[in-house]
């Protein structure tokens, strides 16, 4: 097999022993949980794309290790081409989703891990890289879905993971094996962690010489003895549990997911470590998984950017204001926001360049910018959004209202009717419609969806400081020194 059906996903779930908590109890059928299965019907979007020929440019490729076709959300990018592919897949997906999809980590995670894995064997004779393509040709041809496991709880931030008070807030070893390692530890707001066959764990910062036991990277299956998750909650999250919740959630058939994960005493065979005390690599590891993750960004978000202009022209229009020079010029700046964060993703990728060990990664600089970006577009689009809609989308009654027949007008109305009557827009238009298109607004503007979309664009990938010091890094300030001075006819770099 080399490449699963949406529904073939969705059962091999139900297969693993993946240990879920949630409100206080162990949640046992996860994969029906009104709360989780939007989350995993995004990812399952993933490998259905897969099967329809209109877009198997886009969501397949050839296998680099193999050269069996693939899901390319388990590729190693060979190309410039190929990284372009990749944020044109991830906009699609935003767009037949409107939410976090998920699976980009484990692809970002394939890619950074193989280049790194390379230098280290180079610089230290070790055997990660080949463990590494071991590892992934068994995911390639059982097209698995994995988590890339990055964000450690971190504890005290002004000290390093050995200095912390509780060495567990980075995961870290706790104990050699000949044939393994037992890590504890955890790794925080872990996005797709549950509808994950595997994770790989990577550290979350550059690391010294005293961090050894915490510069560590391996894979482990999800339901790996020892490990656990969980569930992070969203806000209005519980009217996904509401009987036949439709309508209320904005967005009732997916979602995104994030979960606490925790690694008590879990054995790792020697063949799944990546990195293990070759603390100099660590940084290498991180930043380049965070270029990919950022470059993501300029897909996924433009995608569901998408979504969200279009609902906001269709609330314009249910509301009779189409026509009005200011929502067009509101719409307008939308979609000029959002097309600039895709000509970011575009031009990183189209600036990629080939590591060491032969697979491609984006242009840092300009990545990080794209994020840069990221952390404030979404935020003035969804603001527009909210400006264009208007307040209807947070002060309109239950869906239950809608609905009822309790009776409570003069002439016998029902609290259905009255409603109806009162929340119609333009004519022709029906109320229900109009009551849809705000509840998705109010869903991805403020809702259970804006994880995915308003503060994953500020947090997800790094924090905006994170790309500021790479863009500081990565922006050659010396090299622009010296084009002013060549101009300007400074012939002595005036240093102290
Ligand atoms: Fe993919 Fe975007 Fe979700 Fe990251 S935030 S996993 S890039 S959809
Ligand atoms: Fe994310």
């Amino acid at each position: 097999m080399c490449m699963m059906t949406s529904q073939e996903y969705i059962e091999s779930l139900r297969k693993l022993k993946t240990r879920v908590y949630m409100f206080g109890e162990q949640i046992e059928n996860w994969v029906d949980h009104p709360m989780i299965r939007p989350s995993i019907n995004c990812v399952a979007m993933t490998y259905a794309l897969a099967q329809n020929p209109e877009y198997e440019d886009l969501m397949t490729a050839t296998s680099s290790l193999t050269g069996r076709k693939i899901n390319r959300f388990t590729h190693l990018h060979q190309s410039t081409d190929d990284l372009i592919k990749k944020v044109k897949m991830q906009r699609l997906l935003g767009q037949k989703t409107a939410s976090c999809f998920q699976r980009c980590v484990g692809m970002d995670s394939f890619n950074a891990v193989f280049s790194t894995t390379y230098e280290v064997d180079e610089a230290h004779g070790t055997h990660y890289h080949e463990n590494f393509k071991k590892f992934l040709t068994m995911v390639q041809d059982n097209d698995l879905t994995v988590d890339g496991a990055m964000t450690d709880p971190k504890g005290d931030r002004s000290k390093a993971p050995h200095a912390q008070e509780d060495p567990d807030m980075y995961v870290h070893v706790v104990e050699r094996r000949a044939d393994g390692i037992v890590v504890c530890g955890a790794k925080c707001h872990q996005t797709g962690s549950i509808n994950s066959h595997w994770h790989i764990f990577m550290p979350t910062i550059s690391m010294g010489p005293d961090d050894k036991d915490w510069a560590v990277s391996f894979a482990c299956p999800t339901d790996a003895e020892g490990m656990y998750m969980i569930y992070g909650r969203q806000s209005c999250d519980t009217r996904k549990m509401e009987e036949n919740a439709d309508i209320d959630l904005g967005n009732k058939a997916f979602g995104g997911q994030e979960a606490l994960v925790v690694l008590d005493h879990v054995f790792i065979p020697n063949e799944y470590i990546f990195l293990n005390g070759e603390y100099e690599f660590a940084g290498m590891m991180v930043e380049r998984f965070a270029g990919y993750h950022r470059q993501s960004y300029g897909g996924c978000k433009v995608g569901v950017g998408d979504v969200v202009i279009g609902a906001t022209a269709l609330a314009a229009e249910y509301n009779g204001v189409e026509k009005a020079s200011a929502v067009k010029d509101k719409l307008i700046e939308m979609t000029h926001l959002n097309e600039t964060l895709y000509c970011c993703g575009i031009a990183c990728s189209s600036q990629g360049f080939q590591t060491k060990a032969g697979n491609y990664q984006i242009d840092l600089l300009l990545a990080n910018v794209c994020k840069q970006n990221v952390t404030r577009f979404p935020y003035e689009i969804v603001r527009l959004a909210e400006d264009v809609a208007g307040g209807l989308m947070v002060t309109m009654p239950s869906e239950a209202d809608f609905k009822s027949g309790t009776v409570v007008g003069r002439n016998g109305e029902t609290i259905g009717e009255i409603c109806n009557k009162f929340f119609k827009g333009r004519p022709g238009v029906s109320t229900e419609d109009r009551q849809r298109v705000m509840r998705f607004l109010e869903n991805i503007c403020l809702g259970a969806a804006a994880v995915g979309y308003r503060t994953e664009s500020m947090h997800g990938a790094g924090s905006p400081q994170a790309q500021r010091i790479m863009i500081s890094r990565q922006c050659n300030m010396e090299g622009k020194k010296q084009l002013a001075r060549n101009i300007a006819g400074i012939h002595n770099d005036n240093k102290n």
